[in-house]
């Protein structure tokens, strides 16, 4: 018998194709990638997984890994001792905005360049590489497999990172950042190049979904109390400029990578994720915004919705 939400994914699979957008370039690595791949995951915290396109085509994380590695920096110095690093304010700039909060010296919150940054230098670790392998690790266990890493992506944005690299200095001038800034900006442009596909995005985004336990292995990954915090997070700053707007029309947490990934997330019900690279001027996927947009108007997604019958 054919699974009815197979079915609706498989009819979503053509839309928002006149999305417009364009493929990010800036990290010259990106500009290689084809423009009309598209996929679409749904993964539920009993765990399914409903996949449609090319839900297993790797690409690199990007700031898809910004929740993740925030949540291991609460986890790690915990929520106080983030808080006098990084705040949880809409900024309501794009991504990498060379700003501070002009009141607290702080960056705005964690899901913008500077924030992350931040988030990166808080995880614990005796060098950058332990550091990054506990990274790696923590984003494989949500994901449930061994997540890799893409070196020519990580080269090509490290050779040409002007702009965090700027932002991480100024962190430094701010004391925001406590030791050396081209450490902490390494080992943000590091998590950015994990590998992922849309399916493993899905799948830990379903691990958030379930309070912090990954559907399939059942592991524990993060407390709840972390979990609910990052979620927060997301659903007031996940989408930079364009927070309002996507809480508004789609209402879930989520979160955009450059590559072209979306993830959202519905508290107790299941993760969403939609990978297609040509990018809109906020830098969110053009046809991923197009299709959360339909997918929670038409499976009544809107966390503010009141009836709903979109159960597993
Ligand atoms: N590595 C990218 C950057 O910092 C991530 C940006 C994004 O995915 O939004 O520019």
């Amino acid at each position: 018998m054919r699974n009815p939400i197979q079915d609706y994914l498989e009819s979503l699979a053509d839309h928002g194709h006149d999305a417009g957008g364009a493929v990010a370039d800036y990290i010259p690595e990106l500009a290689a990638a084809d423009p009309d791949r598209f996929a679409l995951c749904i993964a539920t915290v009993d765990g399914h997984l409903y996949t449609v396109g090319d839900g297993d085509l790797p690409y690199s994380i990007q700031s898809i890994s910004k929740p993740f590695t925030y949540a291991l920096a609460l986890q790690d110095r915990g929520a106080a001792a983030v808080a006098q690093k990084v705040d949880v304010e809409p900024s309501g700039d794009a991504f990498n905005e060379i700003s501070l909060d002009p009141r607290t010296n702080r960056p705005s919150n964690p899901m913008i360049n500077a924030g992350a940054i931040t988030a990166a230098s808080l995880v614990d670790g005796v060098d950058n590489e332990e550091r990054f392998e506990r990274v790696r690790q923590w984003h494989s266990a949500f994901a449930g497999r061994q997540l890799g890493f893409d070196a020519q992506v990580y080269q090509s944005e490290l050779s040409t990172a002007h702009r965090n690299r700027a932002i991480a200095h100024m962190l430094r001038e701010f004391e925001v950042l406590e030791s050396d800034p081209e450490g902490a900006l390494d080992q943000y442009i590091r998590q950015c190049a994990m590998k992922v596909t849309t399916e493993d995005l899905a799948m830990m985004a379903a691990t958030l979904a379930n309070g912090g336990v990954n559907p399939i292995s059942e592991e524990r990954v993060a407390q709840a109390t972390d979990v609910e915090h990052v979620l927060s997070v997301m659903t007031s700053c996940g989408m930079y400029d364009a927070a309002g707007d996507w809480i508004t029309s789609v209402g879930v947490p989520a979160k955009s990578g450059v590559s072209g990934g979306i993830i959202g997330v519905l508290p107790g019900q299941l993760g969403l994720a939609v990978f297609s690279p040509r990018l809109d001027s906020h830098g969110h996927s053009a046809r991923g915004v197009e299709v959360f947009e339909r997918i929670s108007d038409e499976m009544e997604l809107h966390l503010m919705h009141v009836t709903r019958n979109s159960r597993t």
